[in-house]
């Protein structure tokens, strides 16, 4: 069992922290809010006052934070990680950054003589509670053999994308996808209910044929064929519009400076941004759906 500092205890980063220490670890946590914190704390991690305190004498340090410049200025700011974490420790960053940022945070830690990590996840609040996240991990060899098992307390499915950065690469190019297959699943339920297909008839044909998605059979964007669906909640996240809009600036940057193509992800990202400007930021990103029927 290892000695951890957690930090970043938000919606996602609380049910994380809460599964290492059930899994035995010894966690200190911290948050720039303190009710988050003390959460934490009612939970069985030490309350840390500060980053420093946090990760005093951590073996590993695990963030979960909402950007690349949050991530980089608690790793590397004055009262950082890199700063006063013992030399040696692993750094395993959750969040979802900009792969650049990434690439940086494994340059600086290394030469400051840490292990790094990146390790965004699939899956989101329910399933953070749950410890069934997904791990999609860059990062050396012998950095990701000591973040595995800290991992494996909170997901299912861990995975070694491959050297610095391509844990985010991974996140930020599934997540494209799952933005453009989700619009194309409105489109698609919104075309056959116009011919006269009721949802339900149309699921049963499409999900068992050459159409059949994740975001068709899992997260259902028309009411009625997945219970446990947004949409039958109208359209409460889930997952919002304003964190698929996020993962779909971070993939767009990425392939401008990687030059790839992506005409379809962009049109999803103008798709979602759209929404946003119009004030749906918060509406689970199936929400399309409602669009299409002109219900927004
Ligand atoms: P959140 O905003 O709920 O939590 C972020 C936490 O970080 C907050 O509690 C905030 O106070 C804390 N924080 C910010 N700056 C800090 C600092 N300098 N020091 C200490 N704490 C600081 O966000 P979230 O939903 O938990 O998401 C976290 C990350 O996970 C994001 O990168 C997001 O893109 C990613 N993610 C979220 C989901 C989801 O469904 N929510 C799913 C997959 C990935």
């Amino acid at each position: 069992m290892a000695k951890i500092a957690f930090i970043g205890l938000g919606n996602m980063g609380g049910g994380m922290c809460a599964n290492l220490i059930k899994a035995g670890h010894t966690v200190a946590a911290f948050d720039l809010n303190a009710e988050a914190v003390s959460l934490a704390s009612s939970k069985g991690a030490r309350a840390a006052d500060t980053v420093s305190d946090a990760v005093r004498d951590a073996e590993v340090v695990v963030s979960m934070l909402p950007a690349g410049k949050h991530v980089l200025s608690v790793y590397f700011g004055a009262d950082g990680v890199a700063a006063n974490a013992p030399k040696g420790a692993v750094l395993i960053d959750c969040s979802t950054i900009a792969v650049t940022d990434a690439r940086e945070a494994h340059t600086k830690a290394e030469a400051a003589g840490f292990l790094m990590v990146d390790a965004p996840v699939s899956g989101g609040v329910a399933a953070a509670e749950a410890g069934t996240l997904t791990f999609m991990a860059g990062g050396e060899e012998a950095a990701f053999a000591k973040a595995e098992p800290i991992l494996k307390g909170m997901g299912k499915n861990i995975f070694h994308a491959g050297g610095a950065g391509n844990g985010q690469a991974a996140k930020i190019a599934n997540n494209m996808l799952l933005g453009i297959s989700m619009i194309g699943t409105c489109e698609a339920f919104n075309l056959a209910e116009k011919l006269g297909l009721d949802a339900e008839t149309f699921f049963k044909i499409s999900s068992v044929s050459s159409g059949q998605c994740w975001s068709m059979t899992s997260y259902c964007p028309a009411p009625g064929p997945v219970q446990t669906a947004p949409s039958n909640r109208d359209y409460k996240p889930g997952f919002a519009v304003a964190m698929m809009l996020k993962d779909l600036h971070l993939a767009a940057d990425a392939a401008r400076a990687a030059g790839a193509e992506i005409r379809v992800g962009e049109l999803a990202e103008s798709i979602y941004q759209n929404l946003s400007d119009r004030g749906f930021g918060g509406l689970d990103f199936s929400g399309v759906m409602k669009d299409l029927k002109g219900q927004l």
